[in-house]
């Protein structure tokens, strides 16, 4: 018998979760980000659910090479760009769309020697400050890169710090058309965030990424249950064993959890090198036996313990759901104080994968 941790990831929530987006944005083409090897679900395994996007969005050079390898034709966005003049030779032979952030960028396209032009998203930096021209600079570096021949089709790209909080997008947008100003082209903004919830951002090609997983861009699962968005990956195991505490008797390393009464506690073949946080706190919810619970003490490296007081039926070989289907992500990553994003992507590869496609 397999140690009995698994994920399971729906292709049919991929492919919905992609019409509703298509939904919210019935004019923009849509780029599905895939970087960080598909958020943790696996480019591989999932990008065939999603071929009916207009294009793939990530940032690694073998994550591009592997959706090319696989058979994807279609185009391929280097969200930061190529990170040596070397690389275009490698954006050429795949046929790769690229990010221009910096004037290094621009100068190593003028020097390149490339079969046919390659597609540029001019970077502007909006107020995030990691990548991106500022939007005075923006016109300057639109025009040199129209003069070269290696440039074909040029859109003008940012990216939203806040599209998820109540401060919104107007300032970055101000930016944006500042910079854009004597531009006339394709423009590409909006985020995840931004697709739900600016639609004053969607333009000509939006870029969700974490709702394509049915994880919700703000870390509140409440703002995405009503959209239909569905998750992805479903993280499961059992119970391997079950101990009967009394009263003083304390769980896992540390000792950090002590029984205050008579208590049922569950273990679980789940542990932090499967992906799931060492830091999640005593009270962290999981799904038993269909009922939620929570985690009671430490996480350790291959196991966590749960409270069965909820769950009395509950006993050696119990179904249990970490994330997924029962119990959102972003609950989980609520009581973590991080995002579904971070959760989802650290799956660790030890931890089985299946398909299905319901
Ligand atoms: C990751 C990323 C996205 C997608 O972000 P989500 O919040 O997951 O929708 C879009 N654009 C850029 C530049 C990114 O790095």
């Amino acid at each position: 018998m397999p140690r009995p941790i698994s994920a399971t990831l729906s292709l049919s929530a991929l492919t919905q979760n992609l019409n509703i987006i298509r939904g919210f944005a019935p004019e923009s083409k849509v780029w599905t980000v895939v970087k960080a090897n598909g958020y943790g679900h696996g480019i591989s395994r999932i990008w065939r659910s999603l071929s009916s996007t207009d294009g793939f969005a990530l940032l690694d050079f073998k994550e591009a090479i592997l959706l090319r390898e696989s058979g994807w034709q279609g185009p391929v966005l280097l969200l930061e760009g190529f990170f040596t003049a070397e690389d275009l030779v490698t954006v050429d032979q795949y046929r790769l769309t690229t990010a221009v952030h910096s004037d290094w960028q621009i100068k190593a396209l003028a020097q390149a020697q490339l079969s046919q032009p390659v597609d540029v998203y001019l970077k502007v930096n909006s107020g995030m400050n990691r990548l991106g021209f500022s939007p005075e600079h923006a016109g300057t570096a639109w025009q040199q890169l129209r003069e070269l021949k290696q440039v074909g089709e040029l859109t003008l790209m940012s990216h939203f710090a806040t599209a998820d909080s109540v401060e919104g997008v107007d300032a970055q947008m101000a930016a944006v058309n500042l910079a854009g100003q004597d531009i006339s082209g394709p423009r590409c903004l909006a985020n995840s965030a931004a697709t739900l919830w600016h639609p004053q951002t969607h333009h000509d090609w939006i870029r969700p990424g974490i709702i394509i997983y049915g994880a919700s861009p703000s870390g509140e699962w409440k703002d995405i249950a009503h959209t239909g968005l569905q998750p992805v990956m479903t993280l499961k195991s059992e119970l391997i064993a079950v101990q009967e505490l009394k009263a003083g008797d304390r769980v896992g390393y540390g000792g950090r959890y002590q029984a205050s009464g008579p208590q049922r506690v569950g273990v679980v073949a789940c542990g932090y090198a499967d992906g799931y946080p060492r830091h999640a706190p005593t009270g962290t919810p999981v799904w038993v036996d269909g009922i939620v619970t929570t985690t009671v003490g430490t996480v350790s490296m291959d196991m966590l313990t749960v409270d069965l007081t909820p769950c009395p039926h509950a006993a050696i070989g119990s179904p249990v759901e970490l994330w997924g289907n029962h119990l959102p992500v972003d609950d989980v990553a609520t009581a973590c104080g991080t995002l579904g994003y971070e959760l989802l992507s650290a799956l660790s590869p030890r931890v089985p994968v299946s398909v299905t496609d319901h």
